[in-house]
């Protein structure tokens, strides 16, 4: 058996997994693996077949699964459509004059606001990642007449960027960006990716999934219809964003979240009171996001139309006229999961046969209504890694078997 130092990692990485209390229901993946923990002592992970495996989708869910597949000695390959990592995990540079004509950048977290942690497994990978300066923790002061926050007043935030967690999951793994995948081919060579009408000419045993539903829909169609089904149907919530800079009396910092009771608005968020964020004196820097109720019904309004209403929205909240330097909306048609959704019982999906998996945060399994966005990714990355790893294992089995047959040496036990 082969037990080098990335199996025992893998070990650490996901061992915890097998503990967690918020994936209330076990899969089969999670008690085999429980089952070889026992059995093997150390080393739950090891394998004799290395696989190749394409994993779509650079965010939180696909980091976590290329980390943890790569750690177990599997050869991975990431693509993303995106310029860089990080997908909903997101910071955006923006670029503006101010009135003295001069060039300004202005980094804005407009995607996720934080992360929480709920399960005993991702509190303890985010305990890991505090320790080792990849996430900061953050206790914003809550505005007056807020609703509470969910989680204790605290948020974990990626340092010194939102992308920068996956991009340090992805470390060292080969990855693709600027690449669309529009569709997916199986052979009996293996799977191979498409983009703009051309195959790339890598060819994978397993591919992976971790995409928001709307966008997995198209891929799966012709090779899982009945995926392809349920996530076309999954509805995300949707999400309008502003951002943008202020000049005046809203500069001086009382409070660095808001959750409006009424109104358009869900989240008022000072993104220049974040860990890490340097504050520039006389001027605010604001991440504003609009209720997902309201984002749903304007989400085909011009953006200049819902930048307006915001900006109005907010001088509504503060009590006073608001003076913007510059500002810019951004739509997020897939921002959060549903609040119920017909596939909340799935933690993952993987098809052993095809070796086709998806994940991501509109999974996530039962039990976990609570938590939040990044988390459900990570558990449902975590769910399917065990499920392909399990199936990676049971294959090196099988051919340790064949070749017993055929060579008549003895087999490991
Ligand atoms: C405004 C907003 C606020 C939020 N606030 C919070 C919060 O406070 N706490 C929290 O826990 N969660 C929050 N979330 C949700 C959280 O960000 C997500 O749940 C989580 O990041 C999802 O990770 P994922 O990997 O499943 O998906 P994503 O992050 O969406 O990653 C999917 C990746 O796939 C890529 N992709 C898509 N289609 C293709 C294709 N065809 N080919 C190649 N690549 C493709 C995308 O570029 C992206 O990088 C928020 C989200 C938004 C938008």
């Amino acid at each position: 058996m082969r037990i080098g130092p990335l199996s025992l990692y893998a070990f650490f990485f996901l061992v915890p997994l097998a503990f967690s209390d918020i994936c209330t229901q076990p899969t089969t993946a999670h008690k085999l693996l429980m089952g070889q923990i026992k059995q093997d002592g150390a080393s739950p992970m090891t394998f004799e077949k290395s696989q190749t495996i394409a994993v779509i989708g650079a965010g939180m869910a696909g980091a976590t699964c290329a980390r943890a597949l790569q750690l177990a000695g599997h050869s991975v390959h990431v693509f993303d459509k995106s310029r860089g990592p990080g997908g909903r995990l997101a910071t955006r540079r923006v670029e503006w004059i101010d009135r003295q004509g001069l060039s300004n950048t202005t980094r804005f977290d407009h995607g996720a606001i934080g992360i929480s942690a709920r399960s005993e497994a991702f509190r303890e990978f985010v305990d890991r990642c505090v320790h080792e300066k990849r996430l900061a923790m953050w206790e914003p002061t809550l505005a007056a007449g807020s609703l509470p926050l969910d989680d204790g007043d605290r948020f974990y935030v990626p340092v010194p960027a939102m992308p920068s967690l996956c991009r340090h999951l992805l470390d060292g793994a080969s990855v693709t960006f600027s690449y669309a995948v529009d569709a997916l081919h199986k052979s009996p060579l293996g799977w191979q990716v498409e983009a703009a009408g051309e195959r790339h000419p890598l060819i994978f045993d397993s591919v992976v999934l971790a995409l928001p539903p709307a966008q997995i829909a198209p891929l799966l169609g012709s090779h899982r219809h009945d995926w392809a089904e349920q996530a076309a149907v999954t509805n995300m919530q949707s999400c309008w964003t502003l951002m943008g800079i202020t000049e005046g009396p809203e500069s001086v910092l009382s409070w660095a979240i808001a959750r409006p009771p009424t109104g358009p608005l869900a989240w008022v968020m000072r993104n220049d009171a974040r860990p890490g964020v340097e504050r520039t004196p006389g001027s605010a820097q604001w991440v504003i996001h609009a209720q997902a109720a309201w984002s749903c019904q304007h989400l085909e309004q011009p953006a200049a139309w819902v930048e307006q209403q915001l900006q109005a929205a907010l001088g509504e909240w503060l009590r006073r006229p608001v003076n913007w330097l510059h500002s810019v909306v951004h739509r997020w048609r897939y921002a959060l999961p549903p609040v119920t959704s017909a596939t909340a019982s799935d933690s993952c999906w993987w098809d052993a046969s095809m070796n086709l998996g998806v994940c991501g945060d509109f999974l996530g399994g039962a039990g976990i209504d609570a938590v939040e966005g990044v988390e459900r990714a990570w558990l449902s990355a975590q769910a399917l890694c065990a499920a392909l790893l399990q199936r990676a294992a049971n294959m090196g089995d099988e051919d340790k078997a064949s070749t017993t047959h055929e060579t008549g040496h003895d087999r490991v036990a």
